[in-house]
């Protein structure tokens, strides 16, 4: 790991994220965004935006592109990495992404509308035999059944990775791309419902069919936030902040669609906003 550490790590690359970016670039902060492949897949969707101020006949996409580029010019990079845990250190926080951990006095979450179980039952079986990282558990299940639940092609590897050491890999994509996975994984092709059992997980149910299985993987979903995070504060799923975009843990604040309704631009360019001008603010007095 790098000595070096950052005043700021904002964790997104949408408008809440680069918000928070630009105000802090533009008072001289040492800052570090990790950010997905795509910057904001809802903007990239959105046909056309007409209640954003000052621009009143927009695509979701030109806006987006216009956002990036701004980031750019302000001297942003984004490093297109996944943050999947922040812990506490004596100075701040450690980052971990991969095989990186960096190092930041405070911390702004910008990760957009948090990651939702879908799968009835899937908070019961939390640990008993459903999981959500197939590198760090899938020893576990050697010799065994599992399916796989692919929100994006982030979970081939680890599909691939399982297909080495378990029985059986079902692989359920969720996604329209054709999955890059290795021949003896079963891929199906239907939207999972429920998981079921009694102590562990024993089934895995489609709309059509019960596939027989002793663990299921759900991977390459955004991070919920309190796993990413552990300790903080959520209320009804979302980050609970406060007015200054605080959330309960020190040093570390929130931003946009994650901190709850109106998912909004305005909303969120503006939260992301107050975070950073905040972040600055506690780093200058640290
Ligand atoms: C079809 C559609 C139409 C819309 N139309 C409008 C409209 O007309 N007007 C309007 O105001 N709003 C509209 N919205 C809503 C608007 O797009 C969102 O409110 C806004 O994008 C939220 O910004 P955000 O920065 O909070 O999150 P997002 O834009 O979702 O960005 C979050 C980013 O963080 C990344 N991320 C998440 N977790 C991690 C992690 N652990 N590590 C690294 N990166 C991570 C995500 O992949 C994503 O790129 C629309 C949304 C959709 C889907």
């Amino acid at each position: 790991m790098s000595e070096h550490q950052f005043d700021i790590a904002i964790i997104g690359c949408g408008p809440a994220a680069l918000s928070a970016a630009v105000n802090a670039k533009n008072k001289n902060r040492d800052i570090v965004v990790l950010g997905s492949e795509l910057c904001s897949p809802p903007m990239h969707k959105a046909p056309m935006i007409n209640n954003y101020l000052g621009f009143p006949s927009i695509t979701g996409e030109e806006l987006r592109q216009s956002f990036l580029g701004h980031a750019s010019l302000m001297g942003v990079n984004i490093i297109k990495s996944k943050a999947e845990n922040v812990f506490p250190d004596e100075n701040g926080y450690i980052v971990m992404s991969g095989e990186e951990m960096l190092r930041a006095k405070t911390v702004i979450l910008c990760i957009g509308t948090p990651y939702r179980q879908t799968l009835k039952n899937e908070a019961d079986f939390l640990g008993k035999g459903l999981g959500y990282c197939a590198t760090c558990d899938g020893p576990l299940y050697k010799g065994k059944d599992v399916a796989i639940v692919g929100y994006s092609a982030e979970a081939e590897p680890e599909a691939n990775y399982l297909a080495e050491i378990c029985n059986k890999v079902y692989y359920l994509p969720l996604y329209k791309e054709d999955p890059q996975v290795r021949s003896e994984v079963e891929v199906i092709r239907e939207r999972p419902v429920s998981v079921e059992g009694d102590t562990t997980v024993k089934t895995l149910t489609t709309k059509t069919q019960q596939l027989t299985v002793h663990g299921v993987f759900v991977v390459g979903a955004e991070i919920a936030p309190d796993r990413l995070v552990p300790g903080l504060e959520l209320a009804e799923n979302f980050i609970k902040v406060n007015s200054q975009m605080e959330t309960n843990l020190p040093g570390i604040f929130a931003a946009g669609d994650c901190t709850g309704p109106p998912y909004q631009l305005s909303k969120a360019a503006g939260q992301g906003q107050i975070a950073g001008l905040n972040a600055t603010k506690l780093v200058l007095k640290m």
